[in-house]
């Protein structure tokens, strides 16, 4: 099959690769969309990956092209790939239950090859069934919509009866994803973020409240979530709170996060609490991600559809930031 393989930092290409042969309760999956993550640069330009050769790629869709022997789901199936694989034995399985807190974790286009490539091996326990093929685009965002779910449940938001008032720093695709699911849930949403194109996708996915970060004077925001990294917005998610709101961190910042004194104390005096968010937790949000999913406009947030052939050079461009991008997709529903 054609992969797009790495063997280390700044040493990757598209070439043939052993096709998977399903095993156990693994399915082969043919994949039809695959984008790349953010967290997928640095492996390609600086660390390389868990192992190599590799393909990376863990947000994905396809269609299923040999059934797991000993799995339930047929060929033809429709699927969405949720990544990560815990071990189910370890103490952070068992006793939080919660597949990012598992201590030795496998996942799929980090750990193992994961959706650039033709085919992918998927545990059948991680596909997540589409409706049918019109929902492939959507499904290689069920990562990012997972985990963007898993933000706002973890703010507690959506345990508190009524409409709140809630402010995203961050309009890239995690942002946007919790933007979405804030609206979903009915609250009152304001997207912040420095540039202009970030901002034009998010009202166009269908947020209506979008500002610059240094044009944002509001206050009294109930919930504030961090999605840009940067620690210019950690210091005004806080101080945009109302008494007793809650922050909750998603944004991976590269730096130290710096708060100062007087935003600190903020925090303190008005009794703010401050959550920590990881990954994501499916268990029982199957009909929720199902309508989300659904109702979704991923074509939005889709800058670019490459073929496979033009990956390499869009990795040099996202790497360098000499275009502006959202969410790039890397189409193998035309390989056969
Ligand atoms: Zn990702
Ligand atoms: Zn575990």
């Amino acid at each position: 099959m054609k992969a797009f393989v790495l063997y280390g930092p700044n040493d990757y290409r598209l070439e043939e690769y052993p096709t998977p042969c399903a095993k156990d309760d693994w399915a082969v999956v043919k994949v039809s969309y695959a984008g790349i993550c953010g967290s997928d640069m640095p492996r390609f330009f600086q660390t390389g990956s868990y192992h190599s050769p590799m393909v990376l790629g863990h947000e994905f869709s396809g269609v299923i092209c040999e059934a797991a022997p000993n799995g339930k789901l047929p060929v033809g199936t429709p699927v969405a790939i949720m990544p990560i694989i815990p071990c189910g034995t370890c103490d952070g399985c068992i006793t939080y239950n919660e597949p990012f807190q598992c201590e030795r974790y496998q996942f799929i286009g980090s750990r193992n090859d994961g959706g650039f490539a033709q085919y992918c091996l998927v545990k059948e326990s991680n596909l997540f069934v589409l409706h049918d093929e019109s929902e492939l685009m959507q499904g290689a965002f069920i990562e990012l919509l997972s985990v963007g779910l898993h933000a706002v449940r973890r703010s507690g938001i959506t345990d508190t009866p009524g409409s709140k008032k809630a402010a995203v720093f961050g309009a890239g695709p995690i942002g946007l994803s919790i933007a979405y699911w804030l609206q979903f849930f009915g609250h009152d949403v304001t997207v912040v973020d420095i540039r202009s194109y970030s901002l034009d996708i998010a009202k166009a996915i269908g947020i209506e409240k979008t500002v610059f970060f240094d044009d944002l004077n509001e206050k009294g925001f109930a919930y504030t979530f961090e999605a840009s990294g940067a620690g210019a917005a950690v210091k005004k998610a806080v101080e945009i709170m109302a008494p007793k709101g809650t922050f909750t961190v998603v944004g991976r910042n590269s730096k130290d996060t710096v708060i100062p004194t007087a935003t600190f104390e903020w925090l303190m005096r008005r009794e703010m609490t401050l959550k920590g968010c990881w990954g994501y937790n499916l268990s029982g949000e199957d009909e929720v991600m199902q309508k989300g999913i659904a109702a979704f406009k991923a074509k939005k947030l889709v800058s670019h559809l490459l073929k496979p052939e033009e990956m390499s050079d869009m990795l040099d461009n996202m790497w360098n930031h000499t275009c502006d991008f959202c969410k790039v997709l890397i189409d193998f529903t035309e390989e056969s």
